[in-house]
């Protein structure tokens, strides 16, 4: 555990880094630097997503996070500095064979953990969402809680947080070595000055695998995937209302948005990390998945579309804890598709983590040897 009046280094201003800034500044920390390489924060994977709160989750310890989350979300504590806008669309997960009886599972396994869902038939699901006539599935999880956050505002509310406790944000500053002696870290050097530090936590998203190699950490295998999100010009069919439908088994999900419609062809391709180029192919794959799930789909405008990275780990878990090499090394890293869902909570579990609470066996960096 740091000492008292320990001095941390945050790398990455995504929701990672943000939200574990402002759980601790929330637990008294005062001494906080948050680097960042670019001049804003969000720029990467946390300002490119769908900002969907999803709730049913097959990964029982993700889920868990994202259920704690999603309740701070919805109820800031008292004095949180910018209002955030939650939108409680709901969201209705489809799937036919295997992947059905997985999401049945997923469901009875939220419907323990509190969460009002709801396992709908086939007639039911189309009944309530014209748009997916046609569709082939066994079934529909409903989960009436699930909505769209304002993303922006949501990382502006964390970084603001820890701010208004202290903390220092540099932007334009790329981390360019950890330095570590006999075995602890040290501190950073960056293109734009040098900063020490007692801890340097790693919240770099796509760029968490180098800057553990940076460190000397122990090597920890990440996977950036890169994903396609477009959206249609106002369509004046669309009902603003409409849930947030994801199609497991033809992996395929859109949303109302802006008066018209996101969608998503589910595309995961790996990528180095970095600001990945779109790839037209990927307007292509939407509209093989979208009339491969949706036979009467109308064919939609696109308005525009961008690309963001997804980054996994080897078991698709995150990874939250500190380092077992080097000392003073924290990871709170491989957010992969659920970093805005569960932002909250992960920041909570890695202050919790910082001050010393044991090692959660889901998260921990330990456990890939
Ligand atoms: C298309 C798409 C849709 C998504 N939809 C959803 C959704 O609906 N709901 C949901 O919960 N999640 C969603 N996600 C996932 C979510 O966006 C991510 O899990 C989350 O943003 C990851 O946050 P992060 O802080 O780990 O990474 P990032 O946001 O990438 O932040 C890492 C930061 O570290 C900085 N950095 C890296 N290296 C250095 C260095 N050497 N020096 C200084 N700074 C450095 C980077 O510039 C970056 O700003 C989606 C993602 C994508 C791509």
């Amino acid at each position: 555990m740091p000492p008292e009046g320990a001095r941390y280094v945050i790398i990455g201003a995504g929701f990672a880094g943000a939200a574990t800034a402002c759980h601790l500044a929330l637990q008294g920390v005062r001494q906080i630097v948050i680097v960042e390489q670019e001049a804003v924060a969000g720029f990467h994977s946390s300002g490119r997503n769908a900002g969907f709160i999803r709730q049913v989750l097959s990964e029982p310890a993700v889920a868990d996070l994202a259920a704690q989350s999603a309740e701070f979300i919805r109820n800031p504590p008292p004095g949180w500095p910018v209002p955030v806008s939650y939108n409680a669309i709901g969201c209705l997960i489809l799937g036919r064979g295997e992947q059905w009886e997985a999401l049945r599972n997923d469901a009875e396994l939220a419907g323990r953990r509190g969460l009002e869902v709801e396992c709908w038939s086939p007639e039911k699901t189309l009944a309530a969402m014209p748009l997916i006539e046609g569709a082939s599935l066994d079934g529909a999880v409903w989960c009436a809680s699930d909505g769209v956050i304002d993303v922006s505002a949501l990382l502006s509310g964390y970084i603001k947080t820890a701010q208004s406790h202290g903390a220092v944000v540099r932007y334009g500053a790329t981390v360019e070595e950890v330095r570590v002696r006999n075995g602890r870290v040290q501190g950073i050097a960056t293109s734009r000055g040098s900063f020490e530090a007692d801890v340097v936590v790693n919240a770099a998203g796509p760029w968490a695998g180098p800057v553990g190699i940076m460190a000397g950490a122990s090597p920890i295998a990440f996977h950036p995937r890169r994903r396609h999100l477009f959206v249609t010009p106002p369509l004046d069919w669309v009902k603003p209302d409409w849930p947030f439908v994801l199609n497991v088994s033809d992996e395929v999900y859109f949303q109302p948005s802006s008066g018209g419609l996101m969608l998503c062809p589910c595309d995961e391709e790996e990528m180095p990390p970095g600001d990945p180029p779109t790839d037209a192919r990927a307007v292509e794959l939407l509209a093989e998945r979208l009339t491969a799930a949706y036979p009467n789909f109308p064919d939609v405008p696109i308005g525009r579309y961008w690309a963001g990275l997804r980054t996994f780990t080897d078991d698709n878990r995150f990874v939250i804890g500190w380092d077992p090499v080097i000392e003073g090394f924290f990871w709170v890293a491989g957010l992969a598709g659920h970093g805005v869902t569960t932002s909250a909570a992960v920041g909570s579990l890695a202050a919790r983590l910082l001050f010393g609470a044991d090692p959660d066996p889901n998260f921990s960096p330990a456990r890939f040897g």
